[in-house]
């Protein structure tokens, strides 16, 4: 480590992505938290990103073809991502989305991506999914497409109401501009709860279009 490396840990020590308390090791993750990572392990359908025994798929039109992430959204990693998402930590995100790119890597192994669209915010707002979509673009070295989707209302922010008023909350609320005919489109968003602005945006791609729609996010429900 060069000298300059040490004085600059010494007086900005790493903190946790998670807990915030200063790692010894310099880590992403404190020792404590990263023993409770909440991975996301199978059995999840990736047709709807709802556990197997909760799949929805029968009872539900997705317009995505397929869904995958790497974490829960519960406990550390939760934290983490809500500490980029609400507070403007970036201590995590290169952590967060190498593993949104190995989560791509292990289950749309065969598909190849036209380009990688995101969650649009309205107006000029703090975009999380446009700064995961960016870096996964340079790991995965497909394209970024930042306008293809935009958000023509401001609705209510989907986590301050109830599961079952998410999908009227997002009608209508995505536009697609351009002409994306037989696309093949990866969506990235952080977190998929109800799976409801994800499907509202793939829906739009394929009324564009799109071909396939597979989405990412960093945490799923
Ligand atoms: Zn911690
Ligand atoms: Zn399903």
């Amino acid at each position: 480590m060069k000298i300059i490396d040490a004085v600059i840990d010494a007086l900005y020590p790493r903190r946790c992505a998670s807990c915030q308390e200063i790692t010894i090791d310099g880590g992403v993750l404190c020792i404590d938290c990263a023993e409770k990572l909440e991975r996301v392990k199978t059995p999840i359908c990736i047709e709807c990103g709802n556990f197997v025994k909760e799949c929805e798929c029968d009872t539900f039109i997705y317009h995505f073809d397929g869904i995958v992430a790497p974490f829960k959204n519960k406990g550390v990693t939760k934290d983490m991502v809500y500490n980029f998402k609400f507070h403007k930590d970036y201590s995590a995100v290169d952590y967060i989305v190498e593993n949104m790119a190995k989560s791509i890597a292990d289950s749309y192994d065969d598909v190849n991506f036209d380009f990688i669209s995101f969650v649009p915010k309205f107006k000029k707002e703090f975009n999380q999914c446009e700064i995961l979509s960016k870096r996964l673009s340079r790991i995965l070295n497909i394209p970024l497409k930042t306008n293809s989707l935009i958000k023509t209302k401001a609705n209510q922010v989907q986590h301050n109401i109830s599961l079952n008023e998410r999908f009227g909350n997002v009608q209508d609320a995505y536009r697609a501009c351009e002409n994306l005919k037989g696309q093949t489109v990866l969506l990235v968003d952080d977190i998929k709860t109800t799976g409801a602005t994800l499907n509202e945006c793939a829906k739009e791609l394929k009324f564009s279009g799109a071909k396939k729609v597979y989405c990412v996010t960093a945490l799923i429900r």
